[in-house]
């Protein structure tokens, strides 16, 4: 049976829409239980005899993985093989910059560049507290950009921090996530919608997450948007990798296994005390500390 290589660009639970090598897209379902492609992951599939569906034989080693844990205490994964991460905070609902920071941890995990978005600019609600939290992403070397999806304000900028990498955006409810990939994508969203429908599988079919191309060349991958989040990790050391300025840092510490928390020594401690780190980076390491090793 021929193979062909193809990548999942939607899941609808068990369903799959994949974009082949030639480009062409297809409809596809999953060869037994154990598989579980997410968007973004490079898949093998073959013809089924007398259908135009595929069937995914085997999904390729991935390069990372955006996951978060479930409520039955598992590890989800939202998307695979993403290239970039776009965290949106916006003038309304009030950013909470404690899951932007989430966010940028997942993506120092995952090896990957993120940009901070700030959405909604036409609302005028840019205070001291907005401005900060930016310029601090801003030292840390992420890219932090303004934006109004309404009016288009920036879009420039931000397009150009897209081109041609495979990006996933996420952030909180509301934010406007969607509104900023409608405009980037034009009609493409629309098309995907009108595919699950066309298949009989109604309004109501979850779409975990979709892929769509830019017209400029790369994708942004739309994700289920979240009231809080917190990257599934497994021990304190990448809670550290989630935040570069505090691992730079602690490589002064007097103890190599130091958390930074109350040890004597502590070169992190010194660093909030002197404002180079800023406390309230320190208090969000804390708190995803404390998050992670309950967990675990
Ligand atoms: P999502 O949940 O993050 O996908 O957010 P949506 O894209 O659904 O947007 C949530 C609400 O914010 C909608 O009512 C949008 O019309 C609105 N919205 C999105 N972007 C902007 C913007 O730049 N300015 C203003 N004023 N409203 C926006
Ligand atoms: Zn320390």
């Amino acid at each position: 049976m021929p193979q062909e290589s193809a990548v999942v660009i939607a899941t609808y639970s068990r369903r799959m829409r994949l974009r082949l090598a030639s480009g062409h897209e297809v409809d596809a379902r999953i060869k037994g239980k154990r598989l579980k492609p997410v968007c973004g992951d490079a898949v093998s599939v073959r013809p089924i005899p007398g259908e135009t569906e595929r069937l995914i034989t085997s999904i390729r080693d991935r390069d990372n993985e955006l996951t978060r844990p479930n409520l039955r205490g598992e590890t989800d994964v939202l998307a695979a093989n993403v290239e970039q991460l776009v965290v949106v905070a916006a003038a309304t609902p009030d950013p909470d910059w404690y899951i932007v920071d989430r966010y940028l941890c997942a993506a120092e995990n995952m090896n990957i560049p993120a940009v901070v978005v700030y959405n909604k600019s036409d609302l005028h609600r840019t205070d001291d507290e907005v401005e900060k939290a930016l310029a601090e992403y801003e030292r840390l070397g992420y890219a932090a950009v303004c934006v109004s999806a309404k009016t288009g304000d920036n879009f420039a900028e931000l397009e150009a921090l897209l081109a041609d990498k495979i990006a996933i955006v996420v952030g909180q409810s509301g934010v406007g996530k969607s509104t900023i990939i409608n405009r980037l994508t034009g009609a493409r969203r629309q098309k995907t919608a009108a595919v699950s429908e066309k298949r009989g599988e109604g309004r109501h079919t979850t779409v975990n997450s979709v892929m769509l191309s830019l017209p400029g060349g790369g994708a942004v991958i739309d994700s289920p948007g979240v009231r809080d989040y917190a990257p599934a990790l497994q021990s304190s050391m990448e809670v550290v990798r989630g935040f570069p300025e505090i691992g730079a840092a602690g490589s002064r510490c007097r103890f190599a296994n130091c958390r930074h928390l109350r040890e004597p020594g502590c070169a992190v401690k010194e660093a909030v005390a002197d404002a180079a780190i800023d406390t309230r980076r320190y208090e969000s390491y804390r708190r995803l500390l404390a998050i992670t090793e309950k967990r675990g």
